[in-house]
């Protein structure tokens, strides 16, 4: 019998530690060590019924157990073990929490001990590397993640493929490689999930990207406020390099790889890639304009290749399984599978993978199980602070880049946040804006004044005190915002206000003192 408990961030908080030592204690107790093993994985998934607790027996057959506490945990073991009878009911198998998705980036999230690279190699990690390395040329590699459709996982959507040419093409002496995790909209938390619970897989997408493009060292970035995903990394790096995985001479290749960690001060600024490159190089961190492009001229002056974490972790499949098996999921220019951390007003909230073009509906009422108590369903805001919110008449957008632009919203890096119809569609809006308003950087005018000024806008219209002027001020500054703005925090910081404006005019009418 194995003990599958997930000790990842969500479970952690919610006393997923009590849980470990109420079951070491009953096996010590009954002297079972023999026939048991405790796995302490990353995420399973339905993070808000935590703690999670997963039971696998030889002949196969699994049980997964929610809000888990010591007691329920004692419990749940001895009628494993058939010391006592049945008193707790496992989840249902065949949820369609579970059964709705697919999971390729999150394939071992849950299956792995994070801490023991022996468990990821057990599940494949590095095969894909090694296959790169002594069975593909760089050209080639490139040629198959282009051949994939994969695209940037990080908001932007850009073919990844192309991007690694540029790179491999640039003529330098030195290149560099960067994951980006410095994750930071709020309700978001994909990228933190796949560093914590499978980091070798981030770790290979990187080495395999280094070879393709030629670059000796990378870097990854994490988010300063996650502590557990960095110190997973930090193990994982640590034993990658003692196995021969990274360092020199890569799996008896020719090829050398280094990857140093960079912790991030808490700037949600320093996502923008710009930002980040000198946050990595020790500056403040601040965006410059492009071009140049990192690709052309990044860390320090150098052709860099900037992908988001979960750009990189799809990489290894695809490389195994080949660009055929990756481009057959999802639709149009959309290929692949997508990370998202549903939340909000919803039954089932935790973090999902699904093929894209699912329909939003499928994601909400199905994976999620709908909104508490029948609640009726407003709006999905997905993409966070540059993101919009998606109203029911959409409900059967397909999920993919192309249909979230067209409705106003964008895919964004995964954060899908599910509100009722008691939620305030201006209200909404001021979270982002203060938001946006609290992370900019103040470097340019349009967003460190324009952002302040929206935010006071919005805060007269929320309590009833704005006037048809102030509206209309509201809308210009949007567009004045959007249109001159250095980098992509201030440009996209009206998108929540336009958005709510496309789908919920009325509602903010009826807030305006003087609208007759
Ligand atoms: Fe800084 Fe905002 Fe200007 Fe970006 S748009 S450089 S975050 S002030």
């Amino acid at each position: 019998l194995r003990i599958f408990l997930c000790y990842s961030t969500p479970c952690l908080s919610a006393g997923a530690q009590q849980v470990r030592g109420a079951l070491e204690e009953l096996i010590r107790e009954r002297d079972l060590a023999v026939r048991l093993e405790i796995v302490a994985t990353g995420c399973m998934g339905p993070c808000s019924r935590g703690p999670l607790l997963r039971l696998r027996r030889a002949d196969g057959d699994e049980q997964i157990f929610e809000r888990v506490t010591p007691e329920l945990a004692r419990a749940i073991l001895l009628q494993a073990l058939e010391l006592a009878p049945p008193q707790v009911a496992p989840l249902d198998p065949d949820l369609p929490f579970f059964t709705r998705q697919t999971r390729v980036v999150l394939a071992n999230s849950g299956w792995i001990d994070p801490e023991r690279l022996e468990d990821s190699i057990a599940h494949g990690a590095y095969a894909a590397l090694a296959h790169a390395l002594h069975e593909m040329t760089p050209e080639e590699v490139c040629a198959e993640i282009k051949q994939s459709g994969l695209r940037g996982r990080g908001g932007g959507g850009y073919p990844t493929g192309v991007k690694w040419n540029l790179v491999r093409k640039a003529p330098a002496e030195r290149k560099f490689v960067v994951a980006n995790g410095d994750e930071g909209d709020p309700g978001a938390y994909m990228d933190r999930t796949i560093m914590e619970s499978d980091p070798h897989r981030v770790l290979e997408g990187m080495a395999i990207a280094g070879y393709a493009v030629g670059a000796e060292q990378g870097y990854i970035y994490v988010r300063g406020e996650y502590p557990l995903a960095a110190s997973r990394l930090a193990a994982a790096i640590r034993q990658a390099e003692r196995r021969g995985l990274l360092g020199s001479r890569i799996l008896d290749s020719n090829f050398n790889f280094r990857i140093d960690l960079r912790i991030g001060a808490g700037a949600f600024v320093c996502g923008e890639e710009t930002a980040l490159m000198k946050s990595i190089m020790g500056r403040r961190g601040q965006p410059v304009p492009r071009p140049p492009y990192p690709a052309q001229k990044g860390l320090w002056g150098f052709p860099t290749l900037i992908n988001n974490v979960e750009t990189y972790a799809n990489v290894g499949p695809i490389i195994s399984r080949g660009a055929e098996w990756f481009a057959a999921m999802g639709t149009g220019k959309s290929r692949g599978t997508k990370v998202f951390a549903l939340c909000g007003e919803v039954v089932n909230s935790g973090l999902i993978e699904v093929e894209m073009g699912i329909r939003l509906r499928d994601i909400v009422f199905e994976i999620g199980g709908g909104l508490p108590d029948g609640g009726r369903f407003k709006a999905a805001q997905t993409g966070g602070p540059s993101g919009g919110c998606i109203p029911a008449q959409h409900l059967d957008t397909p999920v993919d880049y192309e249909s979230l632009k067209e409705l106003g919203s964008i895919m964004g890096s995964g954060g899908l946040i599910v509100m009722g119809e008691g939620s305030c569609m201006p209200d909404v809006a001021k979270f982002f804006m203060d938001f946006c308003m609290d992370e900019s950087c103040g470097k340019c005018v349009p967003c460190r004044v324009g952002t302040v000024e929206m935010r006071r806008l919005l805060g007269r219209i929320t309590d009833g005190s704005a006037t048809m002027e102030d509206f209309a001020t509201l809308e210009q500054l949007c567009e004045l915002v959007r249109e001159t703005s250095l980098c992509g925090l201030g440009m996209t910081a009206p998108n929540p206000v336009l958005n709510t404006l496309r789908y919920f005019r009325d509602e903010y009418l009826a807030h305006i003192v003087d609208r007759q």
